[in-house]
């Protein structure tokens, strides 16, 4: 942009991760660029709150893996510190024990994807059962993340594509549905081939240390976020709390700005352009109740997307139970649902001198497990730990 040119108006809506990022770059850029949450504060799903009696906590753990250049160059730019080391992780089923990763960028490096079969420590899975995965190799290098790429294995489930390529049952239901319930967070049968590929390349095929994850030494929302809202505002960004966006105003196809309602009277904000951030649920909602967005098909079309829930738990225990791995996903436990548990003594600096384990217990794909009232939820991870 020029210096003399008037500087173009942008509103992002929602600032999670994606609108915060957004509003980052425009401020950098030299935009004039506001942020409107619905919310209370930043966070989105990595909300971070205080419990009544002053205990953090989050809308779930959220890890951070090798490949995440983009935060950690961020958190390098904020000049902020909020990681811990690499940690080791399991992976469990009823009948106990599976799966051991090592720290893979502590071990010798082998052409990928050698390291990830060699190092990986399964406990009962038989050698010639995780050989079955081998042709599933030929997929994820054909697999170029291009448009193309995409159209050839969109069309068909992850199910099948571990089927048609002779992927062992035993090897699917034991290694590949568990990292697919708590990586896309929901089962075979529901997630398209071409997000598995991209994932397990993503995640962990493409260079040795993929898989390796470090973790937020406290809330997202108090370690990253602050300074990183901080930063925006120092550049002359806007990031504006309770502002809930229900409709866009539209004049000779251009948008002009943006309507927030909630208590009292609507409030306008002028805008050149608009990025909308929001999750699909949030976004279903403003189509729904946006006469100027209902009216275009690709927004309309937007109603077929879903979302899937999520239910995340903190248990205060009144003694140190044995963790050995802060890391762990489980597995089989419940038919549809994958879930996860975090030693929070080991991975936040809040818990490390905390009388009694803090366990995160998070369910993936747990529509079903919604409806629980408090209760229930507090025996379920209850049950589930103790198995
Ligand atoms: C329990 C759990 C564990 C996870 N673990 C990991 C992990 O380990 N690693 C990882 O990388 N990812 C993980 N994820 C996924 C990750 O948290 C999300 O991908 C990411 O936070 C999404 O960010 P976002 O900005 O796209 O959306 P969101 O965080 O959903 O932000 C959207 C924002 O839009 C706001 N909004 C909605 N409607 C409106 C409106 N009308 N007007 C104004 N604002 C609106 C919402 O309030 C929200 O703040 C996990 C998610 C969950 C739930």
């Amino acid at each position: 942009m020029s210096p003399t040119a008037p500087q173009k108006k942008v509103i992002v809506v929602g600032a999670g991760w994606a609108g915060l990022g957004a509003t980052y770059q425009l401020a950098k850029q030299g935009y004039e660029v506001t942020l409107l949450e619905a919310g209370p504060q930043p966070g989105g799903l990595v909300a971070g709150w205080k419990t009544p009696g002053g205990r953090s906590v989050e809308a779930g753990i959220h890890g951070f893996w090798y490949p995440y250049n983009n935060i950690f160059s961020l958190v390098d730019e904020l000049g902020i510190q909020p990681f811990t080391p690499y940690t080791r992780s399991s992976q469990y089923s009823p009948a106990g024990l599976e799966v051991e990763s090592p720290l893979f960028q502590a071990m010798p490096y082998l052409p990928s994807p050698m390291g990830t079969f060699i190092y990986t420590q399964f406990k009962r899975l038989p050698l010639a059962e995780r050989l079955s995965a081998l042709p599933l190799l030929y997929a994820v290098v054909d697999f170029d993340n291009s448009d193309d790429a995409w159209k050839r294995y969109d069309g068909m489930s992850a199910r099948e594509l571990f089927k048609q390529y002779g992927v062992s049952e035993w090897l699917y239901r034991d290694a590949f549905e568990p990292m697919l319930l708590v990586g896309l967070f929901a089962p075979g049968e529901q997630c398209s081939a071409a997000a598995a590929i991209g994932m397990l390349y993503y995640f962990i095929l493409a260079h040795q240390p993929d898989f390796d994850v470090r973790w937020c030494r406290g809330t997202v929302g108090e370690m990253i976020f602050r300074p990183w809202v901080e930063r925006i505002e120092a550049l002359g960004g806007k990031v504006l709390a309770n502002k809930r966006v229900s409709d866009v105003q539209v004049e000779d196809n251009c948008v002009t700005g943006v309507v927030c309602s909630g208590v009292g009277d609507d409030e306008t904000f002028a805008a050149d352009a608009v990025i909308f951030s929001v999750g699909i649920t949030g976004m279903k909602k403003i189509v729904a109740g946006s006469e100027a967005l209902r009216n275009r098909t690709e927004f309309r079309d937007l109603q077929n997307l879903g979302g899937i829930d999520v239910l995340a738990t903190r248990l205060w225990f009144d003694r140190k139970v044995e963790v050995p791995l802060p890391s762990n996903a489980c597995f089989g436990f419940h038919q549809t649902t994958g879930w996860t548990f975090f030693d929070l003594n080991a991975l936040q600096d809040e818990y490390k001198d905390e009388p009694g384990r803090v366990i995160e217990v998070d369910y993936y794909h747990a529509n079903q497990l919604l409806p629980l009232g408090d209760e229930q939820v507090v025996t379920l991870p209850q049950k589930d730990l103790a198995g």
